[in-house]
C-alpha cells in the first residue's frame, strides 16, 4: 500500500498473525490491546519490492519520502542510498548510534555525533539510520522530518517522545512510519528488560513465554507514538529475524550482520 493510498484508508487494521510462533491469538490480543489507543494505525504485511538491487519498502508523502531497505549487493550506507534514491544532490546525515534518547538537528553530510534520533527542516538533507533488529521509525510534518533508532533501551529513554518534543509540531497533524524490526515471534529478552519497556509502553507489548518473555518493540513504539498524540502510524510488519532472505538480523547473523537502511527526506 503506498502512502497515498494509506492516508485514504479511514482505520484499517490487518489481522494477520506473523511469521515465527506467536499465536493468532496472541497476536490478536497485542493488536486489540494496541488499536484500542491507536485507532489509525495500519499494519502492512506486504513483501519488499527490490529497488536498484536492495529489498525496499518505499513510501511517498505529502512532502517526504521514506525507503526502509533490507539487504542489498553492498554494505555501505552512501552507496546503498545512491543505488536506491539516486540523487547524490542530497547531503546524507547519520548518528552515531548509542542507544540513547539524544535527538540532534542534521544540516551537513555525514555524522552528527554520538545521538540516536535526527530532525531537519532543510531540503537537501537526507536522514539515515542503521539497525539490524531494532525499530527504525520516521515522522514527518508539513516541513519537518525526523528519524529515530530505537531499540529497548530508546523506548525505555523516551526517544520517541524527546524528538516529538524537537519537532515541536501538533502530534495529530503527524505522520510516522515504523520499518522492519525484530517481533514478538523472536525478541526473547530477561524479564528486567521487559518490565523496563513495559513500564515505558503497555502491558500487552509483553508475549508470555516459557521460559522468558518476548516483546513486541514495534507495538511498544506505537504506543507511545499514540500516547504522545501522533494518530497516523504505518508499521510494516516483517520480522527481521524471521526474514533472512530481505533482512539482517543481529540476533541471526551475529557478527556477520550487515546493517539494514532508514533513509528519509523532504521534498
Ligand atoms: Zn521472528
Amino acid at each position: 500500500m503506498t502512502a497515498a493510498e494509506w492516508s485514504s484508508k479511514p482505520c484499517v487494521v490487518y489481522r494477520k498473525a506473523r511469521s515465527g510462533s506467536v499465536t493468532s491469538e496472541r497476536q490478536a490480543k497485542i493488536e486489540s490491546a494496541t488499536y484500542a489507543i491507536c485507532a489509525m494505525n495500519t499494519r502492512d504485511y506486504s513483501p519488499p519490492l527490490l529497488q536498484g538491487g536492495f529489498h525496499t519498502w518505499s513510501f511517498r508523502g505529502d512532502h517526504n519520502h521514506i525507503a526502509f531497505l533490507g539487504k542489498g549487493p553492498q554494505r555501505q550506507r552512501q552507496r546503498a542510498f545512491e543505488d536506491v534514491v539516486g540523487n547524490p544532490g542530497l547531503r546524507l546525515s547519520w548518528p552515531d548510534q548509542i542507544h540513547s534518547a539524544t535527538v540532534v538537528a542534521a544540516h551537513e553530510r555525514g555524522s552528527c555525533g554520538n545521538a540516536d534520533a535526527l530532525t531537519t527542516t532543510e531540503r537537501g538533507v537526507a536522514l539515515s539510520i542503521a539497525t539490524a533488529d531494532c525499530v527504525p521509525i520516521v515522522i514527518a510534518g508539513q516541513r519537518r522530518l525526523a528519524a529515530i533508532h530505537a531499540g529497548w533501551r530508546g523506548l525505555v529513554g523516551r526517544v520517541i517522545q524527546g524528538t516529538l518534543d524537537e519537532l515541536a509540531e501538533e502530534p495529530s497533524s503527524l505522520k510516522a512510519w515504523i520499518g522492519p524490526a525484530i517481533g514478538a515471534c523472536c525478541y526473547e529478552v530477561g524479564e528486567d528488560v521487559a518490565s523496563q519497556v513495559t513500564d515505558a509502553s503497555d502491558p500487552a507489548v509483553r508475549i508470555h513465554r516459557e521460559p522468558r518473555p518476548h516483546l513486541d518493540l514495534a507495538a511498544a513504539a506505537e504506543w507511545q507514538l499514540s500516547r504522545a498524540g501522533v494518530e497516523q502510524v504505518h508499521t510494516v510488519s516483517v520480522c527481521t529475524r524471521c526474514s533472512p532472505a530481505w533482512l539482517w538480523s543481529y540476533r541471526r547473523d551475529q557478527d556477520d550482520a550487515g546493517r539494514n537502511w532508514t533513509f528519509a527526506w523532504l521534498e
